[in-house]
């Protein structure tokens, strides 16, 4: 039913343009004119220009002091601010069947927060995200860009459900022949029992095979070794944290004498070990070593200072979790119940760890090490809500010390190279996908304006800021 309305729409502009004298169809599907456009590679604000679109693509950028272009739509962007749509570098769809619908609906609410590309960064939904993709794509169902590693790579007996289990270099390529299969976009690691050997043997195996690998990193193992083998991305700032130690190789040898022992250290055990031992001189050594061979990293400040503000913080009344379905709410719980069982030196510590990680990302930055922006949002991740919890990201980002320009980058172009789509996205240019954000105010003065959203386009896709609302409202749920 939806035809109708969209030949009319197609068909009007015509016959106006007939009746004004024999005008060609419009050569564009939508034009914003007279916008600011924020070009994140430079920083630099390029005011009053047009931005013509076609087919869910950019097609000129131009000055709109020019001819005006024909166009079926036109947005006016006077006095606003127009950026690339913002990726979200770490989101998980997962929690089992039961919760397909509950995780689809969130969907809404990245859109809603301007964000047109998402990176799934492990999970157990594997099948229904290649669904939803091509849903997306066809234009059947609202929501952003989906890249996914499918499940994660772990040991025997993993954590999450789903994951695929190596310690031999059989299980390794098995594994890796069957994420090939299934076309996912990058490989993750995880390390809840994953060994040293095999860690590092997949990311050597994943390598050769030129398939892009992210993880977290058992502590038997040290990033510099990680990043040697060439891991592309290391999640969280834990295991950067613990490169930064002077006593990393002593640390790293006490968890692997541990292993075999009734009482295995495991990366809490010994973080403050690594808190006490941080040396700024051995911190600038590791980066230069993630610089030089590409390692990106993904701060998740975000969710870092929630979990440690978890146990004193009220989150029942949060107005955003009337969107988030009630089988994710019940997700939660678990780490709710670890925040409040923590012992107050616990908290105390995780609190000082939180303020730590932040003073590593302006070094990280200047170090020229890619930082990429991910909240870390979905199901059993409590109170970290797709959409707001990228925002909340980037402005810590700022707090810590980045350019609003540098934490825009971390969410839109160093994405889009980290997953090889540069030439289609991540930026204001014709030939890239129509993926833009219009703000009413500008985002490189405060990082907070993100908020104040206008308008969001994906892939030519127009949706005002009360379709957004009426969007985020459809999937309310009564409670
Ligand atoms: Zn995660």
């Amino acid at each position: 039913m939806k035809l109708l309305p969209r030949l009319l729409a197609a068909t009007l502009p015509l016959l106006v343009a007939g009746c004004a004298g024999h005008r060609s169809q419009p050569a564009y599907d939508l034009v914003i004119t007279h916008a600011n456009v924020v070009d994140v590679e430079t920083g630099q604000v390029r005011p009053n220009q047009t931005v013509a679109i076609a087919n869910g693509q950019i097609r000129q950028v131009t000055n709109t002091s020019g001819p005006a272009l024909v166009s079926r739509r036109t947005v006016d962007g006077t006095g606003k601010y127009l950026i690339p749509g913002l990726w979200d570098m770490h989101v998980h769809f997962r929690g089992g069947d039961s919760l397909i619908t509950a995780n689809r609906n969130l969907l809404p609410l990245y859109l809603a927060h301007g964000i047109t590309t998402v990176r799934d960064a492990g999970g157990d939904l594997t099948p229904s995200i290649f669904v939803w993709r091509e849903q997306i794509r066809a234009g059947q169902l609202a929501g952003p860009t989906i890249y996914t590693s499918g499940p994660k790579i772990d040991g025997p007996k993993a954590f999450w459900a789903g994951s695929l289990e190596v310690e031999n270099q059989a299980q390794i390529d098995k594994a890796l022949d069957s994420l090939q299969r299934l076309k996912v976009d990058y490989v993750k690691l995880y390390e809840s029992t994953i060994s040293r050997e095999a860690f590092l043997n997949t990311i050597a195996a994943a390598q050769k095979r030129g398939m892009l690998t992210t993880g977290h990193m058992p502590y038997t193992a040290t990033l510099r070794e990680a990043s040697e083998r060439g891991l592309d991305a290391s999640e969280h700032l834990y295991y950067v944290f613990k490169g930064c130690s002077n006593r990393e190789d002593s640390i790293t040898q006490a968890v692997q004498r541990s292993l075999n022992t009734p009482k295995p250290l495991g990366l809490f055990a010994v973080l403050p070990a690594i808190y006490r031992t941080y040396d700024a001189a051995t911190a600038a050594r590791l980066y230069q070593t993630l610089a030089k061979n590409h390692t990106a990293v993904v701060p998740t400040l975000y969710i870092q200072k929630l979990l440690a503000e978890l146990p004193e913080t009220d989150h029942s009344r949060d107005t955003l979790l009337a969107y988030i379905d009630p089988k994710i709410q019940a997700t939660y719980a678990r780490r709710l119940a670890g925040a409040r069982a923590q012992s107050a030196a616990t908290r105390a510590f995780n609190k000082q760890l939180s303020a730590k990680f932040m003073t590593l990302v302006p070094a990280l930055q200047q170090a020229g090490v890619t930082l990429l922006a991910g909240s870390d949002s979905g199901a059993s991740n409590s109170y970290v809500y797709p959409g707001t919890s990228l925002l909340g990201e980037l402005e810590l980002l700022v707090q810590a010390g980045l350019t609003p320009a540098q934490a825009l980058q971390a969410a839109t172009i160093n994405g889009a190279r980290f997953l090889k789509a540069d030439q289609r996205s991540g930026t204001i240019r014709a030939g890239k996908d129509a993926d833009l954000v219009l703000l009413n105010q500008n985002p490189l003065e405060d990082i907070a304006h993100l908020r104040q959203i206008n308008t969001v386009i994906t892939r030519g896709r127009v949706y005002s800021a009360l379709e957004l609302r009426q969007m985020v409202q459809s999937i309310k749920h009564s409670e």
